[in-house]
């Protein structure tokens, strides 16, 4: 078969399983800031969340432009993929920087879903974006380590068996380089809870399942360090450039689904007497997003092709999660104005879409450190922090 019509025909498959989840499932969990396990689970029965898994580890063996479909369809339905979207992308850095033992401890547990590979433990209240001043530390203690420290926004932690962290193993002032002195873990959750791990949620602007997490004295096995002790840093980064093909692939759908939401009402009110959509004031604004979104996804589509290609499509990566991020929060203001009153009303499902998609022009890298690093490392400007 044809790559294009596999990737047609994924497309079909999510949207046929995201109809059995409409709008009055995700408002019921928004309501309640529930986890969409269902979701979840059928997702990850039909094998979606193994996309990127090998064949030989139980997955379906598909690269990173296939994930990016799925993820898309997933929003341009109306539904939250922030409830698995790391699962996909955390994968990367494992199936990169892995042994084959830890592949085939955990890929196989993660294709039947029997393991859930959801957090990824990077952020801290103290360090914000200047990742590399982090201070969790994880001390090599015989054949384990001791991890101390605090992590937030480690969304999904609560659902998730497993979680990618990164700590510091070499002070800073030991470490060669600056961005040396860091290492990767796969951190077994399930062991871990109640043993020095302790998980703490915060209530958000939507539903999203985030919390802080606590490390106080938890022992690790010496086994679940990922690739050589000290280049964390540089792995993590690689793990990165997918994360941000894949956000920027989900705030397409998301532009997809505000800019259909959007026609379709325009089309259909009806006030002086005729369609709203008659006028060029409410027509121009939902043309202007189509063309927006559709400039981004070209970008998306090629950042996901260089990273497919094995390369590390740092620059097309984040042009990619920019642009999108862009189109996806303009094509959401575009809608709430185009729906009027009723874009503030639940029952469209327009403003929690807004709420939802406010965030990836935050996370998971905001908007400015995005324009910093096109600044300094493509164009070559000076250095700002
Ligand atoms: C809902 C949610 C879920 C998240 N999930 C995860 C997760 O699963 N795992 C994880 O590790 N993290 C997660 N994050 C964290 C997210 O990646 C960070 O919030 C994001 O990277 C921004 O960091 P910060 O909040 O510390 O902002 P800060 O670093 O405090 O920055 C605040 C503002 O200042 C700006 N700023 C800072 N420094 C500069 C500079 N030098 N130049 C210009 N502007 C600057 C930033 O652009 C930003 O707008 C999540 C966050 C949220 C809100």
């Amino acid at each position: 078969m044809q790559h294009n019509e596999q990737l047609d025909d994924i497309r079909r498959a999510v949207r046929a399983l995201c109809e059995g989840f409409p709008g009055e499932y995700w408002r019921a969990k928004d309501r309640e800031r529930a986890y969409p396990g269902e979701f979840v689970d059928a997702l990850t029965q039909a094998g979606f969340l193994a996309a990127l898994i090998p064949e030989e580890y139980g997955g379906s063996g598909l690269k990173l432009d296939a994930a990016a479909v799925i993820m898309e369809e997933i929003q341009a339905a109306g539904c939250n993929g922030a409830s698995a979207h790391a699962q996909m992308y955390i994968m990367n850095t494992l199936l990169r920087y892995g042994s084959e033992d830890q592949k085939r401890a955990y890929l196989p547990g993660i294709a039947s879903g029997e393991l859930r590979l959801q957090a990824f433990g990077v952020s801290e209240p103290t360090s914000g974006t200047d990742t590399l001043s982090l201070k969790t530390r994880a001390v090599r203690d015989g054949d384990a380590y001791v991890v101390n420290g605090q992590k937030i926004w480690t969304s999904r932690a609560e659902h998730s068996d497993l979680m990618l962290l990164l700590a510091r193993t070499t002070p800073r002032e030991d470490a060669e380089k600056r961005t040396e002195g860091f290492s990767i873990f796969l951190v077994d959750m399930r062991e871990a809870l109640g043993k020095g791990l302790t998980i703490k949620p915060i209530r958000t602007l939507m539903n999203h399942s985030t919390t802080e997490v606590f490390f106080d004295d938890l022992r690790i096995s010496a086994a679940s360090l990922i690739g050589e002790e000290g280049k964390g840093f540089r792995y993590i980064l690689s793990g990165m450039n997918a994360e941000r093909i894949l956000i920027g692939a989900e705030c397409i759908g998301d532009a997809k689904w505000f800019i259909e939401k959007a026609t379709g009402y325009a089309t259909t009110r009806e006030v002086f007497g005729r369609p709203i959509g008659r006028n060029q004031g409410v027509q121009f604004p939902i043309a202007r997003s189509y063309a927006q979104m559709r400039a981004a996804e070209l970008m998306v589509h090629h950042a996901a092709q260089a990273y497919d290609a094995g390369g590390n499509p740092g620059p097309e990566a984040n042009m990619a999660k920019l642009l999108a991020s862009e189109a996806s929060w303009a094509a959401a203001d575009m809608c709430v104005q185009t729906f009027g009153g009723f874009g503030f009303a639940e029952e469209y499902d327009v403003e929690r879409k807004f709420r939802e998609s406010r965030l990836y022009t935050v996370a998971p890298i905001s908007t400015n450190l995005i324009l910093s690093y096109l600044a300094e490392h493509v164009l070559g400007l000076p250095r700002s922090y």
